[in-house]
């Protein structure tokens, strides 16, 4: 099924076309780890992990990379407020990050890139730029990059030059620049701020050229898809363009821009500086991690979520529903375990319009309007005692494929293995390790008349009821 993707450079719908056969390579901008994320940032990396899955799952190999911004001026004022150094700040919050995006089962990111681990590599970009005409020195101060020196710098967020003056974030000022807009790549280390020697002096990178950095280390100097909410438009990515592609003489950077909407709370950007955010922990003190999964894909990636707790608690009461119709239709299967082997085959099933969807730019809320439909239709049948076992064991397996890429079904039925089933279970797999596939097989048939299934997963096998 070809799957179009909205690219936000063109503007349009895309058919996605990787750079090599099935490859896929993709990076989405990390945190800044200053503070504890909230659930607007959770927005953003819940849309790419299921938006990951559902790539993996149409056979695409993804390298999937997303940096940890460790070091901005952002983290060395939080630290001076604190009265910590700047490392022990980000490393700390870095690990928050990680157990944040564990509990939620975000999971499919390859590599988290440091960006303090990739010194070398954007001195190296600094001095390349300004080998090539494109960054000068203010001296005590920093190289700066000269965007009058990349003619098409705006070609991403439709702003011209003169009009970089205009962005909201992170700009780096100094009234000796040749133009408002240029940005720091280096930036000499005032006392106290962390430091790594250059040929410029002491000093630390700015902010753009860390994913540069990075992505030309991992990917080389074009990849596939780049990701990140909107705010990052403008001027992260337009610089992220012009510095990579100044450098590479190489475009376009990427093939694919996707940003996401924000998560916004009565029409205002969740955000720290706002003061108005719930962190993912609060968040799930209250609710499940499903609820905040669910919450998030009912939404179409590009657009903006308003959060309320009406909202919040629809997405509890449908996690429940589904919960419950899983539930209800694996024991139905169960009379029928060999329906538990029936392969839907994917984009080919009757369930082709929920795959349909996703094909279309990754339109989940269409998509769960499928899975609502069938549960709508499956309790109906039910009722009617009409739903046979054969039937239920598509269907489950059906959910079970949703549930890989979406994560909204909570395991409610916990079933602790009987020893007999996990002895039998640990046999096969041995055989496995000796590819003496046959006996495996004829191992899994008996365990399925017992009335468990195995799924072999990356995490190693699963045992359910
Ligand atoms: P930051 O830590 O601010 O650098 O943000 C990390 C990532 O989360 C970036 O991709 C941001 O654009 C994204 N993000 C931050 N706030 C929100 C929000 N309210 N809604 C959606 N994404 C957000």
């Amino acid at each position: 099924m070809a799957i179009k993707l909205h690219d936000t450079l063109s503007r349009k719908d895309k058919r996605l076309n990787p750079r090599s056969g099935k490859k896929i390579e993709i990076f989405v901008c990390g945190p800044t780890v200053y503070d504890y994320s909230h659930i607007g940032h959770a927005r953003t990396y819940i849309a790419f992990d299921a938006f990951v899955k559902y790539l993996k799952s149409q056979s695409y190999e993804v390298r999937y990379v997303q940096n940890i911004t460790d070091l901005d001026d952002k983290i060395i004022a939080r630290a001076g407020e604190l009265g910590q150094s700047a490392e022990t700040l980000a490393q700390n919050f870095e690990k928050e990050y990680y157990h944040d995006m564990e509990t939620l089962g975000v999971d499919s990111v390859d590599k988290y890139a440091r960006a303090t681990d990739y010194i070398p590599q954007i001195i190296s970009q600094v001095q390349r730029l300004i080998d090539k005409g494109y960054a000068y020195e203010i001296e005590k101060d920093g190289i700066y990059f000269d965007i009058s020196k990349f003619k098409n710098y705006g070609k991403l967020s439709g702003r011209t030059s003169e009009q970089a003056e205009d962005a909201v974030s992170r700009i780096d000022e100094s009234v000796k620049k040749r133009n408002k807009g240029d940005f720091a790549i280096w930036k000499i280390s005032k006392p106290g701020e962390p430091k790594w020697k250059s040929p410029w002096g002491e000093g630390r990178p700015g902010w753009h050229i860390e994913d540069t950095a990075i992505t030309e280390t991992e990917f080389g100097a074009q990849y596939d898809i780049h990701g990140g909410a909107r705010d990052l438009l403008f001027p992260h990515h337009e610089s992220e363009i012009a510095l990579m592609e100044a450098l590479s003489r190489k475009s376009p950077l990427v093939n694919y821009w996707t940003h996401t909407g924000f998560l916004t709370v009565h029409g205002e950007k969740m955000s720290k500086s706002l003061g108005n955010f719930i962190t993912i922990h609060e968040f799930l003190k209250m609710h499940a991690k499903e609820t905040l999964r669910l919450f998030v894909l009912s939404s179409h990636y590009r657009s903006p979520i308003d959060y309320s707790e009406q909202a919040v608690s629809q997405a509890d009461t449908n996690v429940k529903r589904l919960a419950e119709f899983y539930n209800k239709v694996g024991k139905l299967a169960q009379e029928t375990p060999s329906a538990r082997g029936i392969k839907n085959e994917g984009t080919n099933s009757k369930f082709r319009s929920f795959w349909q969807e996703l094909a279309r730019d990754f339109n989940t809320p269409k998509a769960l309007a499928v899975v609502f439909q069938l549960i709508r239709n499956g309790n109906s049948r039910i009722s009617e005692n009409k739903l046979t076992p054969k039937e239920a064991g598509q269907i489950l397996n059906f959910l079970d494929e949703v549930n890989k890429l979406f994560g909204i079904i909570p395991d409610t039925e916990t079933t602790s293995v009987p020893e007999d089933i996990a002895a039998l279970a640990s046999e096969r797999e041995k055989l496995r390790k000796e590819e003496k596939w046959k006996e495996a097989d004829k191992i899994r048939a008996a365990i399925e008349k017992m009335g468990y299934i195995i799924e072999d997963t990356s995490r190693g096998p699963e045992i359910k009821k």
